[in-house]
């Protein structure tokens, strides 16, 4: 395909933000009869579902104790959920199960689950628990568990498939997908710096408006967009934080246990929903009874046809290094520093047998030979950024929440189309300044 010397709308990076973006976008303009997807053309230095998004577990859940996200995800739910074959989507539910530590917070979820009519089901007390979670999987033996949270909806996604799914819906309106082309650089001009070209590796195009959804690369594109390295932001009791970095990487750890993934099954035979397990009952190893930890420690896991077995993850650990000097690429599994070692196979795997019996002695089947994990790009409080900057550059920068978020894209077209959104509006930029943060949790992930 020849380089477009211009272009009306360009979005760099084919992943799960752009693609949504250029789709919903494509039937936006047609619908309002302002343009069609034939003005749209995305860029990707690699290839579809290149970054994050054809790595991730493809996990969709509500569970989210901040208002804002949950309202966020239940809108993402209704778009996964208009496609699922197309978007791969295997709507078979979410469970958070969780120790008295995070009982509090998991009840306003369920609360204000059931005020938004989103469906899930909340147990209380340890003895409920035990026999909710035995009635599922005749085998559970999570010791220390007084909540269950089970959202009746979401699931999972297969993570690459969902790419192409979205990706040909995208072609389908007239939306270009130009892969092995880099973004190197932003032409600016007029008095806001507004973007009037992408500088690439194959050459200069003009362009009117940008959508940046480069996911771990986000800070890459920041420095880019020449934006602020380090930001104030207003604390909650009023007080200013001054040079707070505005990136920092986390390393996401995650793995597949490389059994039949029918061994996981509910009693009656039927697809099992997500399980996430927090808990801060010791952890012993499944392989010669060490303990592992006796602090707080969670997991999730799911069966998955696509990645061959069980497949999940742990809490991720932060990257003590200057953003920018962090080594993005190569990504996921090609990185030679950020992909899950044996300390993680070793708790996971032995979290998994604390859970489930079926799980105990499975430990040799982990799939050793295929690296995984991968790098996330986050902001200074661990939400999403949904912004305008320099006048036509909108960022999707989801701090590494988004592979859930589908619906993104399609708030982010609406609002380019003219239409402001109330669910992206508690994500903007001058939250930071104005001290409009998101509550915080007691999880252990930076992401609940
Ligand atoms: C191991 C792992 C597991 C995860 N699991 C989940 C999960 O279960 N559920 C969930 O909701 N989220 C999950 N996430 C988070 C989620 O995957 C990301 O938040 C989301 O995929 C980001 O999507 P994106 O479209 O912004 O970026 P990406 O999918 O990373 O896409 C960005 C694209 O931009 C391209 N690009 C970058 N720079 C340039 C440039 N200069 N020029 C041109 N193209 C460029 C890249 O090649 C890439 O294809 C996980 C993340 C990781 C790392």
């Amino acid at each position: 395909m020849a380089l477009p010397d211009g272009v009306k709308y360009a979005v760099v990076g084919a992943g799960i933000h752009g693609l949504s973006t250029a789709y919903h976008l494509a039937v936006k303009l047609k619908e309002k009869g302002t343009g069609s997807g034939h003005d749209i053309v995305v860029f990707d230095k690699t290839s579809i579902a290149a970054g994050a998004s054809g790595i991730a577990c493809g996990v969709v859940r509500n569970n989210y104790f901040q208002p804002a996200m949950r309202e966020l995800m239940a809108q993402s739910v209704e778009v996964w959920e208009s496609d699922p074959q197309a978007y791969s989507y295997h709507a078979v539910g979410y469970m958070q199960i969780s120790p008295e530590s995070m009982h509090k917070d998991v009840a306003t979820i369920y609360e204000q689950q059931k005020a938004i009519g989103y469906t899930s089901e909340f147990i209380e007390g340890e003895a409920d628990c035990m026999t909710y979670m035995k009635g599922l999987f005749s085998d559970w033996q999570a010791k220390g568990i007084t909540s269950v949270l089970h959202e009746k909806k979401g699931g999972y996604a297969n993570n690459t498939a969902a790419m192409y799914g979205l990706a040909t819906k995208a072609e389908a309106e007239g939306v270009r997908i130009m892969t092995g082309v880099k973004i190197k650089g932003f032409e600016t001009g007029g008095n806001g710096g507004a973007v009037t070209a992408l500088e690439t590796d194959k050459g200069r195009i003009a362009c009117d408006y940008v959508v940046v959804g480069a996911g771990p690369w986000a800070n890459t594109i920041w420095n880019m967009l020449e934006l602020p390295k380090h930001i104030s932001i207003k604390g909650a009791n009023g007080e200013m934080h001054d040079n707070v970095a505005m990136w920092k990487f986390w390393c996401l750890e995650e793995g597949t246990l490389g059994v039949d993934p029918d061994m996981h099954k509910t009693n009656d035979g039927k697809a099992p929903p997500v399980i996430h397990v927090d808990s801060n009952a010791p952890l012993y190893s499944d392989e010669d009874g060490s303990l592992i930890t006796d602090e707080m420690w969670g997991i999730y896991y799911k069966p998955d046809f696509n990645f061959g077995g069980i497949q999940g993850g742990a809490a991720p650990y932060e990257v003590e290094q200057d953003p920018d000097a962090v080594a993005v690429d190569p990504y996921g599994p090609e990185s030679p520093d950020f992909i899950v070692d044996d300390n993680f196979i070793h708790m996971w795997c032995s979290a998994l047998a604390h859970c489930q019996k079926r799980f105990e002695g499975q430990m040799k089947y982990y799939k050793h030979k295929d690296p995984s994990g991968g790098l996330g790009c986050f902001t200074p409080d661990s939400f999403p950024v949904f912004d305008v900057f320099r006048e036509n550059v909108y960022m999707i920068a989801d701090s590494n929440h988004g592979y859930k978020m589908l619906g993104v894209g399609k708030l982010v077209a609406e609002e380019i189309a003219g239409e402001k959104s109330r669910l992206l509006e508690p994500f903007r930029f001058s939250r930071y300044a104005q001290g409009k943060l998101h509550p915080v949790s007691s999880s252990p992930f930076p992401w609940s």
